[in-house]
């Protein structure tokens, strides 16, 4: 095998009209890094690819601030064009390669590519002297049938020699050029670059990838790329903690879990003073990023001058819902001397689950005393410790 040079072009000239978004989805925020940051690291990280070039539209407002966290041997050229196909043209022109030298085409949309599947286009590509070029693609494992318009099924079509086509595809740059204006000339629509070199009636193979390199394509893809990425800050599971004390005093009632428990003091404080389900809520409050009870609820508002604590819980809870959090469980520690709780217990985890809008088995309640140590095992007062996991998909 003779050296060739080996480059990559990343088509992100695109607008992401499917996704709905303002700006094109490659930069969409996958965590610590945009999307097509990921993709451009991505391609970068095979060891051959000497030269990554970064297509953009000229009018691409996003593309310098994301550069800034491209590899050193990545670079922008702001001569995307109206369709794919004239995307690439223009990059390859505008790149400055040889002919002769291999370009790996990929997609912005496909951010979590792994180097080793690279490696293995090149290496099935450059050792099958009868193809011209490859691509990754993925054999077809459903059922693939054909509708018409009114989404009847017409037929089954055999799935046996179907292969999804992704991304890169391999081809050298002169061949590639030469078969892009051919189909532009043709007027052919191009949505691969294989499909143009197949009409210049080359070989053409294709090569198993791996499922994980999906296209970033519909609302939601991104939190799926997340998972694949394994990036911390797109996981979508959070936890949360929470801590709560409160002076027991003569003539209140004690609430606890938002039960009423008989007993010769109660908790004192602005709101009905439940310490459990207060240490609850800021756990919530902590799993979905939203501040503490006191910021939502200010002691200093008389509005909430003996608050049902239920009622601050189920509208936290909803306000987590809002950011797209839901309570996966939740396990409370209440800290008292008197009275026993282990008779309320019950009903106090089904009240909880209630509020947190989960069944009873995914809350867990445990009461221990202080061991008469401290101002709580002297009973001057109580202490509640929460943790809630929240998730989001
Ligand atoms: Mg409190």
């Amino acid at each position: 095998m003779t050296s060739v040079r080996m480059t990559a072009l990343v088509c992100a000239a695109g607008v992401g009209a499917r996704m709905g978004l303002d700006r094109a989805k490659q930069y969409l925020r996958l965590g610590s890094r945009t999307m097509l940051e990921h993709t451009v690291h991505a391609i970068a990280s095979v060891e051959r690819v000497d030269d990554v070039v970064v297509v953009v539209s000229a009018e691409d407002a996003y593309v310098d601030e994301a550069a800034a966290h491209f590899p050193a041997k990545a670079r922008v050229l702001k001569v995307g064009g109206a369709t794919r196909a004239e995307t690439v043209q223009n990059g390859i022109a505008a790149a400055g390669w040889p002919a002769d030298a291999w370009v790996l085409v990929h997609d912005a949309a496909r951010p979590c590519l792994r180097a080793a599947e690279v490696d293995h286009l090149i290496d099935e590509v450059l050792g099958d002297d009868a193809v011209a070029g490859g691509i990754l693609a993925l054999p077809m494992t459903d059922t693939v049938k054909r509708a018409d318009e009114r989404r009847r099924i017409l037929e089954t079509v055999p799935r046996k020699d179907l292969w999804r086509a992704a991304t890169p595809q391999l081809f050298r740059a002169g061949i590639l050029s030469e078969a892009l204006s051919a189909a532009q000339a043709a007027g052919a629509e191009v949505t691969d670059e294989a499909s143009a070199v197949e009409h210049l009636g080359l070989a053409v193979k294709v090569v198993s990838g791996r499922p994980t390199n999906l296209k970033v394509t519909h609302p939601g893809d991104e939190r799926i790329a997340g998972l694949i990425l394994g990036d911390a800050a797109v996981m979508p599971i959070r936890v949360g903690q929470g801590y709560d004390s409160h002076r027991l005093v003569e003539g209140r009632p004690l609430i606890l879990g938002g039960i009423e428990i008989p007993f010769e003091k109660g908790l004192d404080g602005h709101s009905d003073a439940d310490v459990l389900l207060h240490a609850v809520t800021d756990a919530v409050l902590g799993a979905a990023a939203l501040g503490d009870i006191g910021r939502h609820f200010p002691p200093s508002d008389p509005k909430w001058k003996g608050a049902d604590s239920g009622k601050l819980l189920e509208a936290v809870v909803r306000l987590a819902k809002e950011k797209g959090w839901s309570v996966v469980n939740a396990d409370a520690t209440l800290v008292c001397e008197r009275p026993k709780i282990a008779p309320h217990a019950e009903k106090m985890r089904g009240n909880v689950a209630r509020l947190l809008g989960v069944s009873p088995e995914v809350v867990n309640l445990k009461a221990k005393t202080n061991e008469k140590m401290d101002d709580v095992g002297r009973e001057a007062g109580m202490m509640a410790h929460a943790v809630v996991l929240m998730c989001r998909m």
